[in-house]
C-alpha cells in the first residue's frame, strides 16, 4: 500500500462499509450520495476515490463492485496479514469470534493467556496457548503483528517480552501506554475516545 493518511484510510474504509452493507445491491453510486450518506463533502469523497484509481460514469457515478474493489487494493485488504491476541479474556474472545476480520486480511492465528485455567482450551476455533510458546511460535511462524487485551498492569511487561522476540505492530486495545522501539508501532485503540468524539461532534 503506498503510503496515504490515517485520515484516508479513515474514510475509504467507511466508503468499503457502505457499498458493501447499506449500497449492497445498487449497481452504481454517486460521489454525492457517498457524501450525502457520511456527512462529507463531495469534493472530499472524489479526491479520496481518485486515489484508487477507480473512473466514474457520467450520470450514473462508480460502478459499486469496482469502487469496492479498488478500495479493497488500496487498502491491501487482500493481503494477508497474520496476527496473535495476548489476552484470552472477554475482549479477546470477543475478537476472535469477529468473523469478518478475514475479509481484511486478517488471520488471527492463535490466542495466548498465562492463565493455566485457560490454556489449552478452544476459543473460536483457535487454541489458547502458554504466553511461554510465544518466542517459539514467532520464529516458527514470523508472526510481527499482535492484538494486547491483557490487563493494564500487564501491558507494559507483555509487550516488552512480545518485542524481544520479534513482534513490531502492536493494535493495543489496553490503556497503558506502551513504552517501545522507534522499531515498533503501536496502534491505541479506545472505546472512550470514539464515545467522546461522537458527543463532541454533537456540540459543534
Ligand atoms: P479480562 O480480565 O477479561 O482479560 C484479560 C486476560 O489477560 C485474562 O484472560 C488474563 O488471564 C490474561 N492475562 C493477564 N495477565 C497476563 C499476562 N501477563 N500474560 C498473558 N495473559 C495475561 O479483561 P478484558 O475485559 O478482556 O479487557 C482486556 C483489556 O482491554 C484491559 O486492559 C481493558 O482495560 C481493555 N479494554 C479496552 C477497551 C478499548 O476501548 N480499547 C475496551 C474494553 C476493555
Amino acid at each position: 500500500m503506498t503510503a496515504i493518511s490515517n485520515k484516508v484510510i479513515n474514510r475509504l474504509t467507511l466508503y468499503h462499509c457502505l457499498l458493501k452493507y447499506t449500497c449492497k445491491g445498487n449497481s452504481f453510486i454517486a460521489s454525492s450520495k457517498i457524501a450525502d450518506l457520511l456527512d462529507l463533502d463531495d469534493s472530499l469523497v472524489r479526491k479520496d476515490i481518485a486515489l484508487c484509481g477507480v473512473l466514474g460514469h457520467k450520470k450514473q457515478g462508480y460502478v459499486v463492485a469496482e469502487l469496492k474493489k479498488s478500495i479493497e487494493q488500496k487498502l491491501g485488504f487482500s493481503d494477508r496479514k497474520e496476527v496473535f491476541i495476548i489476552g484470552a479474556g472477554r475482549l479477546g474472545t470477543a475478537l476472535i469470534h469477529y468473523a469478518d476480520f478475514k475479509d481484511y486480511g486478517i488471520d488471527i492465528l492463535a490466542l495466548f493467556d498465562n492463565n493455566p485455567n485457560k490454556i489449552g482450551k478452544e476459543e473460536g476455533g483457535k487454541r489458547i496457548i502458554s504466553l511461554e510458546k510465544l518466542p517459539n511460535l514467532i520464529s516458527r511462524i514470523n508472526i510481527k503483528n499482535i492484538i494486547l487485551t491483557v490487563p493494564p498492569y500487564a501491558a507494559q511487561e507483555v509487550t516488552d517480552y512480545a518485542v524481544k522476540y520479534g513482534v513490531r505492530f502492536i493494535w493495543n486495545f489496553t490503556p497503558t501506554v506502551l513504552k517501545v522501539p522507534k522499531s515498533v508501532t503501536v496502534y491505541n485503540e479506545n472505546v472512550i475516545s470514539s464515545f467522546m468524539q461522537m458527543q463532541n461532534s454533537k456540540n459543534k
